[in-house]
């Protein structure tokens, strides 16, 4: 605490680096990384690399990207917006889009980063809880408002709204923006990416961090009416900042372009998600229908921060939220096929399972 700090940072928390130990022979099924390698073209990139072309900024607008993110999408680059990861691309949609005097409406139960931005722009913010099944009902999210947020599928409860809903969301809320974080959209959701032409409030984020394999190179993007996405370049350029650096933007058009490989590697994890799902059911565990590379799993009888505990004790890393009404569930990245019949052989010694 400093009597220098602006108000709005005296409560931030940190990111502790718990989540990312630096030890190895870790089964890492803690913070939603994907499995496996970036798609082939990826490693072409990096090995191909003129490294005299780093004494050169990288391309300020990212246009490249952005042509070919507007290609699988079938928008135009002006509908497009990157970022240094969908965190950054979040941060600026908070400060340029959801800072108005009637109240953000967004879950409260969701992905917790919304809450530091919250606090930090000081935006009037109503929190919505979740039904008794974890479900966003948005019923509840209508009547006069400054706009809302959430993440579809939903985290870190996996459960995902279907295009209908999110259609009538759009209908009932012409005059605020929504924004749908769509960061495990490729785990079998549906994507609101097709309404982006019909509907000028809608901005739909997404990241290279997960389906992708990226999150090493901090690469996030969003689909939106041009309004949306000025307002997105109009605070970012006010930084005089470069949104991506050169590898990123080159490795990201490459991680794109490889629509076999994605699919594969997507498959793979759904498959292997549901055998997960299965084990753990077996085991006594409550998992709620998952659209995402996690599962969110309660058991009837053992507390979910005991079990936690006793991963770690067997070096899985595995995520335990402590907030109330969801405290009694793991949230458990799907890893490969090996490191999930891990968890699972773990999970049986237990004394209590
Ligand atoms: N949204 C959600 C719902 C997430 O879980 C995460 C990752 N933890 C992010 C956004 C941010 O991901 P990134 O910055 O790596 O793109």
């Amino acid at each position: 605490m400093s009597r220098f700090w602006s108000p709005a940072i005296q409560s931030l928390v940190p990111y502790t680096p718990g989540e990312q130990p630096k030890v190895d022979g870790l089964i890492k099924l803690n913070t939603n990384e994907n499995p496996f390698p970036p798609a082939p073209g990826v490693e072409a990139v990096l090995r191909s690399f003129d490294t005299e072309r780093l004494r050169l900024y990288p391309d300020p607008e990212c246009l490249a990207l952005k042509q070919a993110l507007a290609k699988e999408a079938d928008l135009e680059h002006n509908q497009v917006f990157v970022g240094n990861g969908s965190d950054e691309v979040l941060a600026l949609t908070f400060m340029a889009l959801l800072r108005h005097t009637r109240p953000l409406l967004l879950p409260e139960t969701s992905y917790s980063f919304y809450n530091v931005y919250i606090d930090l722009f000081n935006i009037n913010a109503r929190h919505i809880p979740l039904s008794d099944d974890f479900r966003i009902d948005l019923d509840d999210y209508c009547g006069e408002n400054g706009g809302i947020i959430f993440a579809n599928p939903n985290a870190p409860t996996s459960i995902s709204l279907d295009l209908n809903a999110i259609e009538t969301l759009l209908k009932r809320n012409t005059e605020s923006v929504v924004v749908i974080d769509e960061a495990y959209v490729d785990f079998g959701a549906e994507s609101a990416t097709r309404l982006v032409n019909s509907y000028p409030n809608l901005l739909v984020i997404q990241t290279f961090s997960k389906s992708r394999s990226l999150a090493g190179m901090r690469v996030g993007f969003a689909f939106g009416h041009p309004e949306l996405i000025e307002a997105l370049e109009r605070v970012k350029n006010s930084f005089n900042s470069y949104p991506l650096d050169m590898l990123a933007q080159q490795t990201a058009i490459a991680a794109l372009e490889d629509h076999d490989y994605f699919k594969q590697c997507t498959r793979t994890i759904m498959e292997t998600r549901q055998w997960t799902s299965t084990q753990l059911e077996q085991l006594g565990f409550k998992v709620l229908p998952s659209h995402t590379n996690f599962v969110f799993a309660s058991h009837t009888r053992v507390p979910a921060d005991t079990l936690m505990q006793y991963l770690r004790e067997h070096k899985i890393l595995v995520r335990h939220f402590t907030k109330p009404g969801i405290n009694n569930h793991l949230r458990i990245t799907i890893g490969t096929t090996n490191e999930m019949q891990s968890l699972i052989d773990c999970l049986r010694t237990h004394p209590e399972l």
